[in-house]
Formats: C-alpha cells, structure tokens, sequence
C-alpha cells in the first residue's frame, strides 16, 4: 500500500491510492487471447480503463481483491474480461457468479456480458428477483456458465435445485456497499453455505466502510486491496457530497435522502437544539429509528445514545455540536448535516465524524440555495471537493423501496416449509381482489408499508406497535380485532439483519 495521502483537485489525473506491495505490471488488451481482444475492439474499447489496467492483472493471477470503483469507472470490464478469460467453456455448469444489489445493476453488468460472450460458446444468465422463474430456470438448466444476478433469487434458484455453485470457481460482489444497503447480507451469508471453500472472490465498492470490510473478512481470502483516484473516483477517504432543499421542505429531503441511500446508521447534524428534537419526532412518526442528542441531556443519558448509535440499537441519532463533541464512532459511514453550520471549521469536525480510522465515509448536506456559496466556499477553504447531486425522484425512490421489500420477502419466503406455502396460497385469491379495486390496492400497499417497517426498521416498528397495544389496553378495549401483530414472530429476523 502506498502512504496516505490527501490528494488535491491536480493530483486527479492517475493516481492510485493503494495498490497491493510489489505491485504487478499493467494489464494491456494485448495480454488477452485473440478472439476476446478482438471483441473487446468490437465494443470500442481501445485502452483498457485505470481501473481495468490495475485490476486485471490480480484478478488473472486469483488473487483475492477488494477494489475501490465506482459505476463508469469501467469496472464491469475489469472483473468479467477475467472471468471470461478462465471460463472451461466445455464444462456446462455455473463456474462464475456475479452478485449485484439491483435488477438495474445486474442487467447492465448482464449487457456487458452478453457483447463480450457474443459468438463463443460460453453460456450466461441473468437472474433477479419479482420476475418470473421459467426462463431463468431454462437458462440454467442449458447450463450456463456465468451467472449474474441479486442475491435472493440467486439463493431461491439454489434451493430449489435449478442452480448448483458447488463446482463455483470466481465469486465477485459488485457494488458490495450498495448489496449491504439493500439489505441482502442475510441472504449473502445462507449463500456462503452454498459454495466451495476454495474459490477466487473479489469484491467491488464505491465506498468501503467497516460493513464492507467485515463481508471482506467473511468470503475473501487475505485480500489485496486496489484503489484508484482517476476521473469521479472520490479522491479522498470521505466523499462530500450536498443537495438543494429549500428552507420549509428539508425535512422531507432528508426522509427521502434516508430511504433512498437506507444507511445503517448516521449521525445527523443540526445548528439548534429545537431542530434537533423536531426531527427526531419528524423521522420518529414517519416510521424511521431515531433519537436526538442535545447538550441538556444528562451525560449518562447521552452515553447511552451514543451507546446505542454503535450497537446498532438505535438507527440514527440526530445531534447539535456541542452534544457530539468527544463522541468517538469509528465506523459511522454516513455523516449529514442538516444545516450549514454557522462556524467554517464545525463542518470539518462534523464531517470527520465518518470516514475514521482509514474508513471511507459520505458526508451529505442539505443546503438551501443561498448556502450554496458557503458549501462551496468551506470546500475551497479546506481542498475538498463537495459534488452537487440532484434529489432522487419517486421513481427512483419507489424502484429502491420495491427492491429492498422484494429481497425480504423473497428471503422469508426462501425459509418457507411446503405446509406455509400451501398456507400463504389461500390468500392468492384475496390479492386477486384487493387489485381490482383502487380503494383496495390501498389495503395491499398498506400490508406492504408494514412489512417493510417491520423487516426495516424493526426495533422502531416492534416499540411503536407495542405502544399501540398499551394505549389500547389502557383504554380497556382488549379485542385484537384490529391487531397488526401477525408475523411478529418473524421480525428477529429483520432485526437481526444487517445493513438493513
Ligand atoms: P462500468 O463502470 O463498468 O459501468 O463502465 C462504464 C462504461 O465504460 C460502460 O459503458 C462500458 O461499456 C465502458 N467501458 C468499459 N471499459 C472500457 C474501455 N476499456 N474503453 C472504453 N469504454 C469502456
């Protein structure tokens, strides 16, 4: 590994951050056999990318890699050239697995495959959860080779018997981060049963935080580990990054930003001890774990917050300045400030509450317009850059929320007996039902909100349900009729999960 360094904005052209000791020479698309390179050309790839030039060497030699690239960076090309390259084409089983954290991401990384396969023999499938089954399973059946595709169907396909990974040979995680995010590292972990102990694995990460580094030490084998600065790489260990949110609506910015990015834990900034208590009651009746930590808290009380932000046991703690000063988290991965801090040097000491101790870390702010050249100016001040990046949309946010619910009931569902099939089966005409109608559906998205909170968010969901119990006893009503308690037993399961 190279010595720390804080590049600058002029060091971006090719450095590398970290490369493995006795670094291995460059990969050139001269070093592949003739038919790949000619594809490769095909494509017009005429160089290989930073990312493919550094990676690809180790990756050809197995060794075991955790490389720090995001989405553009070429990636895709610097694990699958490999994979490709070591392919038994005459072998007719899954010898490669790609895992990826979205459809999305596992149909585009599919697309690469398919031009850089076209015209040989090598089979390939793409596998993802809420579609159908029958042509994954044909897919597999003809005996495709390398397979791409989201942890949970991958894990169902397993089970069932229509996909074997015992003679598996390359494991890789693409976006790993993002996989914690959406909450697969249940599955990830039933996966591991599922595959032979000697095995080449590597893993891809915009971001490696303390979670990806903990899945690192679970699946890979004394890693080497490679990153790059080149292009929007994040230059530094801590990536800055702000939106525009007008004064009145950044509380609702910030229940977007949260749903969106579903960050395990965070340490949320405010200037005033008001906004502090208000957004925690805000995220608090949205549905979302949070508990505020202001300087007029007793210290034992205060202990306890910060006790509970690095358990696990409280999601996301919002803070003022002062309450958080001394609070010493090593492995928060995201930090946000919901206010400009009045002082230039606050937004350094809030920002450096991520991204310890060598750990990657985002900084977010949500900045009103005529912040903006504040932000920007701080970022200046102190030789970081802080990109501009626009509110993910509803679609957006609805294809994220859809996903992460589609992976938890396909991962409860996976554990499944044939008695609680047939069982679940008695209510397929009651959907039937409840969707013709639109007062219904609501009925369905109803079921649908409870279960994410509760496989989501479960310690909130189990404290506010308890709640509602109480007050209903306390008003002498016992009837459960109305009672949302069903499949309480299950949520250990959520709550137990991490990267929810
Ligand atoms: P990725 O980061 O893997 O999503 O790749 C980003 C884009 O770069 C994709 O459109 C790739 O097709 C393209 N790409 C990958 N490798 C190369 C290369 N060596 N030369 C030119 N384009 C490339």
């Amino acid at each position: 590994m190279t010595e720390e360094q804080t590049p600058t904005f002029d060091d971006m052209e090719s450095d590398v951050l970290y490369e493995p000791e006795n670094p291995l020479p460059d990969f050139s698309f001269d070093d592949l056999p003739e038919d790949l390179r000619a594809r490769v050309k095909q494509m017009g790839w005429s160089d290989p990318m930073p990312v493919q030039k550094k990676a690809i060497p180790y990756l050809l030699e197995g060794r075991d890699m955790i490389v720090q690239a995001r989405t553009g960076s070429g990636k895709t090309g610097a694990y699958l050239l490999p994979i490709i390259e070591k392919i038994d084409a005459g072998k007719k089983y899954c010898q490669a697995l790609v895992l990826a954290p979205t459809r999305e991401l596992a149909r585009q990384v599919y697309t690469v495959l398919e031009d850089l396969t076209k015209d040989t023999d090598i089979r390939t499938t793409v596998i993802y959860g809420g579609v159908r089954y029958g042509g994954q399973i044909k897919d597999l059946k003809d005996g495709a080779q390398i397979v791409v595709g989201t942890p949970g169907r991958i894990l169902d396909h397993v089970y069932k018997g229509t996909l074997t990974l015992m003679n598996l040979r390359m494991l890789v995680f693409d976006e790993a981060d993002e996989m914690l995010s959406m909450g697969f590292y249940p599955s990830m972990r039933k996966l591991r049963k599922q595959i032979p102990e000697k095995r080449h694995t590597c893993m891809f990460s915009a971001t490696i935080p303390y979670h990806v580094e903990q899945l690192a030490h679970e699946f890979l084998h004394e890693p080497d580990r490679l990153s790059l600065s080149k292009g929007n790489q994040s230059v530094s260990e801590l990536e800055h990054r702000y939106y525009i949110a007008p004064a009145l609506g950044k509380d609702r910015v910030l229940v977007r930003l949260l749903e969106y990015e579903n960050p395990e834990s965070a340490l949320i900034f405010t200037n005033t001890k008001r906004d502090a208590e208000y957004l925690s009651e805000f995220l608090k009746n949205y549905g979302i774990d949070a508990q505020h930590l202001t300087g007029d808290l007793r210290q034992n009380k205060r202990e306890q917050v910060m006790a509970g932000l690095r358990s696990g046991e409280i999601r996301y703690v919002i803070a003022t300045d002062v309450a958080a000063r001394g609070i010493d988290i090593s492995d928060l991965s995201y930090v946000f400030l919901y206010d400009i801090p009045e002082h230039v040097e606050v937004y350094v000491h809030r920002s450096g509450r991520t991204a310890r101790a060598g750990k990657t870390g985002i900084a977010i702010t949500i900045c009103e317009d005529i912040q903006e050249r504040k932000l920007l100016g701080i970022a200046r001040q102190y030789g970081f850059t802080v990109e501009k990046r626009e509110l993910p949309s509803d679609e957006q946010i609805e294809e994220r929320l859809a996903e992460r619910l589609i992976v938890r009931l396909e991962d409860t569902f996976n554990d499944y007996t044939m008695m609680d099939r047939e069982r679940v089966g008695r209510f397929i005409p009651v959907v039937e039902t409840l969707y013709e109608d639109d007062d219904m559906r609501m009925l369905l998205a109803m079921l649908l909100d409870q279960n994410y909170r509760q496989l989501l968010h479960a310690r909130l969901y189990e404290k506010q349900e308890a709640e509602k119990q109480q007050k209903k006893k306390g008003s002498g009503d016992g009837g459960g009729k109305k009672s949302g308690g069903r499949g309480r037993g299950r949520s250990k399961r959520g709550g137990g999960s991490r990267g929810s």
